[in-house]
């Protein structure tokens, strides 16, 4: 391929992305899968890098999720909600763990292995150990107050187990159950209503009603994964932050392991590959985080994902298409 003919591929796969974002991201109803998106986002990626000089900092390589909807009160984030990179192979996933061994330059290294939960991210904040605020993750600075929303999930804790002084913040996905999801769609259905095409929109969607009456009645779940600052905590690595989370009163999803050798996460890949198809919810992958978090800040973020992570992601479940065709034929 010439420069030329580069270019214009580059252009066409940008236009074409950020439509499907827009559709996805902002209106919950997209209109590709997940992993034909994924196939588009890629194949940017690579002419981007193998012809840099057309790179953009406006390109949605750089950018993480969408834009918020306008009539949702804005969050700027204390900071930003990125995304993962992904690993579609294992050489993906040992290329990273080769990236991080001569990024730190040394070895004893642990992997925390988690599963890659198919949800929406939020960012939740608590005061003095009381649940003030909830945002969506939005374009990853800004995002959308949905604190009422939040409200309405049973298993999320209002106040604390313990008090925690001061202001804390922690993240998680929130999700909706493949039988709540069937029963959702099946209602839409009979009301002549648009599908949604996975509980990962179905959630999306359910999160960001302005009546929060409606958000109730979608049942929704989360699970968290994150806290900011853990050290503050005197929290040293992620398995330790799983747990101190766990302890609070909230929902940790109980699928994870620390692995240490290749061969470990080999083991909880292989392990999950078809257990993980008999959770009630979706997961797409195994998100892999270096366990030690005083190694997160020397490794660092690109503008789009943490350099300490990496999602490594299943083969599509093949009835995301099914039902995909089910929406477009309404
Ligand atoms: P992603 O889903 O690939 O992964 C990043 C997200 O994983 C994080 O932001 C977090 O929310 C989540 N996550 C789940 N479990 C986690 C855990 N244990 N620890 C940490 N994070 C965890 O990336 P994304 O930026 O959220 O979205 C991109 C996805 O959206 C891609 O899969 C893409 O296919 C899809 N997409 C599809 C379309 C379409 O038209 N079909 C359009 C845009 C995006």
């Amino acid at each position: 391929m010439d420069r030329r003919e580069a270019l214009q591929r580059i252009e066409a796969l940008r236009e074409e992305i950020n439509r499907h974002a827009h559709l996805y991201y902002v209106l919950d109803t997209p209109e590709i899968a997940d992993h034909e998106y994924d196939a588009l986002f890629r194949e940017l990626a690579s002419l981007e890098e193998a012809f840099p000089e057309f790179d953009d900092p406006d390109s949605p390589t750089h950018r993480v999720g969408g834009a918020p909807l306008d009539r949702f009160e804005k969050v700027i984030h204390e900071s930003p909600l990125l995304s993962l990179d992904n690993a579609l192979s294992k050489e993906e996933v040992w290329s990273f763990c080769d990236r991080v061994f001569s990024g730190l330059g040394l070895g004893n290294l642990e992997y925390l292995c988690e599963l890659k939960i198919d949800g929406l991210a939020v960012s939740l904040i608590y005061e003095d150990g009381v649940f003030i605020r909830g945002a969506t993750r939005g374009d990853g600075l800004v995002g959308e107050d949905v604190t009422a929303n939040l409200r309405t999930i049973r298993s999320l804790p209002l106040r604390l187990r313990e008090k925690v002084s001061g202001r804390m913040e922690v993240r998680g996905e929130v999700l909706m159950t493949r039988e709540q999801f069937a029963a959702l769609n099946q209602e839409r259905e009979e009301g002549g209503e648009l599908l949604f095409a996975n509980p990962r929109n179905a959630a999306a969607g359910s999160l960001r009603q302005l009546d929060s009456s409606i958000t109730a009645s979608r049942k929704l779940s989360i699970f968290l994964y994150y806290v900011a600052h853990p050290q503050e905590h005197g929290l040293r690595t992620q398995q330790e932050v799983l747990h101190w989370l766990q302890h609070l009163g909230f929902p940790v999803q109980s699928a994870w392991g620390v692995c240490s050798t290749r061969q470990d996460i080999d083991a909880f890949i292989e392990e999950w590959r078809e257990k993980r198809l008999s959770l009630p919810y979706s997961t797409d992958g195994v998100v892999l985080k270096i366990n030690q978090v005083d190694f997160w800040e020397d490794l660092g973020t690109t503008a789009k994902a943490p350099r300490w992570a990496i999602a490594f992601k299943y083969p599509p479940e093949e009835k995301t298409s099914r039902i995909l065709d089910i929406e477009v034929s309404v």
